[in-house]
């Protein structure tokens, strides 16, 4: 893929740019390198502050570089200023509180390892390298990039091929933010050259969001090298609708949960599993919602749904909705690519699927509900985990029974119970199954690229 930015609400080519060399990328590795030796030795305070002026930077500049999300990507205008500062709050998350999340952890009675003192230390790792996905292009980098860099790691950031002018602003603004040379740079490479990447001595760890397939290629890489990884992957994410829920709360939910980011973001609720005593006024409720909602120009501000980012993106979800149709589902609403420019997909709603149809088992990166009919809670667990993802997971129930059921029986990373998956600081992301492995966010988030150094004094 060319690394270029193509609006893809019209399909046009704004500006292409030139791939590093190989020879360049090792100098920028080295740069990094060289950085840490010093980097490393910097107070929590002083990292602090870099990264708080790098958001006061961001909040300043939301609209301009909301701006150019929306039009590297598509995401509406009002959701890309949304996740500009939301940006920001991450970073002030971890200046603020990245040193009592690393502080040592002493053993409160060393003599019962005979030593006189004896801790667990969280020490940086070095040159820590993010494979990141377009579809949050601010978002993603921030939480690696903060609690890595509040950590005293450095970082190098390999962007999607289609965001570079969001991967260069991101190098831009942690520069103007005080933070030296080398302590973070963006590659304009693909991704044919993130292996030697890997496998350079200098480089300590990789972080990848994105999907199944680059997962694996990166983690195969770095099980060959020994190197520490953390994997967030693609997601296939369940929301079951049981009889007491608030079945309105439920359905407004619903469309923002599978429609957000014009539906291409990993925790989407992607299956709708719904019992069968409120099957039908469930699905009216939420196919009008979704037919209501307002698909065009993602810099118009009544625009609900932009365009899908990429054309294969688009053709992707076209062919899983097209090829379950003529296996005998059921379109409720949308189901077809609008005539004229740009790669629109109207949001859409599938039923009467079955196990053999390949909607029943990938993700569809698209605004694609697809609603299953349950008779009991059993079957709506069966469904919701009869995935090989496990990302985020969402059951709508006033049972306090049927919430403990879903808490401890939804096989994901999360589980939120009357609301949908949302990414917070504050809060512990990842997934299981084939979602990925480590977590980002919260404590667990910035402990992933520590060494936990055990320290025995005699
Ligand atoms: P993608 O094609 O896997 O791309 C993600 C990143 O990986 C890009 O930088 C891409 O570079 C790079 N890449 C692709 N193949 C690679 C390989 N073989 N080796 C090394 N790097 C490789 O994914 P996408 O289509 O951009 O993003 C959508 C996927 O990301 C969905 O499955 C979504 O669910 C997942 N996602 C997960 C999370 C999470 O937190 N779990 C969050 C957001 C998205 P190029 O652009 O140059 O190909």
């Amino acid at each position: 893929m060319a690394i270029a930015t193509i609006n893809p609400a019209t399909g046009e080519t704004v500006k292409t740019f030139t791939e590093l060399t190989e020879a360049e990328v090792r100098d920028r590795i080295g740069i990094a390198h060289d950085r840490w030796q010093t980097y490393r030795r910097t107070t929590f305070a002083e990292r602090a502050a870099l990264l708080h002026a790098t958001a006061d930077l961001l909040e300043k500049e939301a609209d301009d570089v909301a701006r150019m999300m929306t039009t590297e990507m598509g995401k509406t205008l009002a959701s890309a200023r949304a996740e500009a500062l939301k940006s920001a709050k991450g970073m002030r998350y971890y200046a603020d509180h990245a040193e009592e999340f690393l502080a040592d952890e002493p053993l409160p009675d060393p003599s019962v390892v005979g030593a006189s003192r004896a801790l667990g230390r969280y020490q940086p790792l070095g040159v820590v390298l993010a494979v990141m996905p377009w579809n949050f292009p601010l978002w993603q980098v921030m939480r690696f990039a903060a609690p890595a860099l509040m950590a005293g790691n450095v970082g190098l950031l390999k962007h999607a091929s289609n965001v570079p002018q969001c991967a260069l602003y991101l190098e831009d603004v942690f520069r103007r933010g005080g933070f030296e040379e080398g302590c973070f740079q963006t590659l304009l490479v693909s991704s044919r050259q993130v292996e030697p990447i890997l496998r350079d001595a200098r480089v300590a760890a990789a972080t990848l969001t994105g999907s199944e397939p680059a997962g694996r290629s990166v983690a195969a890489i770095c099980g060959d090298e020994v190197k520490h990884t953390v994997l967030e992957l693609g997601g296939s994410d369940p929301f079951v609708v049981m009889p007491s829920a608030d079945l309105d709360r439920a359905a407004e939910t619903a469309v923002t949960a599978r429609t957000q980011n014009n539906g291409q973001s990993c925790i989407a609720a992607k299956r709708f599993i719904v019992h069968t005593d409120v099957y039908d006024e469930f699905a009216r409720k939420f196919v009008e919602r979704m037919r209501a909602l307002t698909v065009g120009d993602p810099f118009d501000d009544n625009t609900k749904v932009g365009p899908l980012a990429t054309e294969q993106g688009r053709a992707d979800v076209e062919e899983l909705v097209d090829e379950a149709v003529s296996a005998g589902a059921t379109v409720l609403c949308g189901g077809q690519r609008p005539d004229g420019r740009g790669w629109f997909y109207p949001p859409t709603v599938i039923t009467d699927i079955t196990r053999e149809m390949r909607i029943f088992t990938e993700e569809v990166f698209g605004p694609v509900a697809s609603l299953y009919r349950v008779t009991d809670l059993d079957e709506a667990l069966e469904i919701a985990n009869a995935t090989s993802f496990g990302l985020g997971s969402n059951a709508w129930t006033e049972d306090a029974e049927e919430i403990e059921r879903f808490i401890d029986d939804l096989d994901a990373g999360q589980v939120f119970i009357n609301g949908m998956t949302v990414s917070y600081p504050e809060l512990p992301f990842g997934g299981v199954k084939r979602s990925g492995y480590g977590r980002e966010l919260s404590s667990h988030g910035i402990r992933e690229f520590c060494n936990l150094k055990t320290v025995w004094v005699g």
